[in-house]
């Protein structure tokens, strides 16, 4: 702990990420599930990189997978620091885009990120592949889906049909690998609505049953638990391990 006289003691890094990775692990075994088969890509949101690359070494030195999750295609030309690209370098470690997609910015998302999250409506489709095409390169991606039915929330339609027509248009352009599908959890405090809008993910990715689709990305900080119990593969805590955003 950290503390200042007369402050309550404030948990550091290590300290909250041991009680992330210590949820997972819970969750994991309650599930019958080996926990470290489940990836933590870690959503830097506007973290340093200093920050962002202590929290990757101290889960990669606990031995789970570990990823970083680049939010804003704005933030990545800071995160070209020595210290995150040492991590791809030495560790491994890929960095993956979690961020709303933007057409305009389809050019830095395929030139830093090995995998693409989000990916939630055909124009979005056809720039990143253009894009990947110009750069000679391929990406595996994960098509998002609106399973709350919240506006806000972006997303393809909670349609096994809509899914696989998507996945066939990201197949056909030879550049884009569809590996998964992504959610963001119903945003409420009853446990029983993320717990569906979690659970559809998997349901829907099993009626696909494409043997290529076997990614689920799911499960924030507050949905953790929840997430492994209903089978994420990729989870995306930020702030329980980051600690809250300033501002
Ligand atoms: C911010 C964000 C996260 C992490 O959220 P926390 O509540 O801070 O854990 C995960 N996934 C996406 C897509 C995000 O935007």
């Amino acid at each position: 702990m950290t503390s200042t006289p007369g402050t309550t003691p404030v948990p550091d890094l290590e300290q909250r990420l041991d009680g992330v990775l210590g949820r997972i692990e819970s969750a994991a075994e309650r599930a019958g599930r080996d926990p470290r088969e489940i990836l933590v890509l870690l959503a830097t949101k506007t973290r340093e990189p200093g920050e962002i690359a202590a929290a990757v070494r101290a889960v990669h030195e606990r031995g789970w997978r570990v990823a970083v999750g680049e939010n804003r295609a704005q933030e990545i030309a800071k995160h070209e620091d020595p210290a995150l690209a040492a991590l791809e370098s030495e560790l491994g470690v890929p960095r993956h885009f979690i961020g709303r997609l933007q057409r305009n910015k389809a050019r830095d998302v395929v030139d830093f990120a090995s995998v693409i999250h989000g990916v939630d409506r055909d124009g979005i489709i056809d720039a990143l592949a253009r894009r990947a095409e110009l750069a000679g390169t391929q990406r595996d991606v994960l098509v998002q889906v609106n399973t709350s039915g919240e506006e806000s929330k972006g997303g393809f339609v909670p349609s096994a049909d809509v899914l696989a027509d998507a996945v066939t248009r990201i197949r056909a352009t030879g550049v884009l690998r569809p590996v998964g599908l992504m959610t963001i959890g119903a945003h409420t405090s009853e446990e029983s609505a993320v717990r569906s809008s979690l659970r559809l993910l998997r349901t829907l990715r099993d009626e696909l049953a494409d043997p290529q689709i076997v990614e689920l990305s799911m499960g924030m900080s507050g949905d953790l638990e929840i997430a492994v119990e209903e089978g994420a593969s990729i989870v995306r805590p930020g702030s329980a391990v980051f600690g809250p955003r300033e501002g």
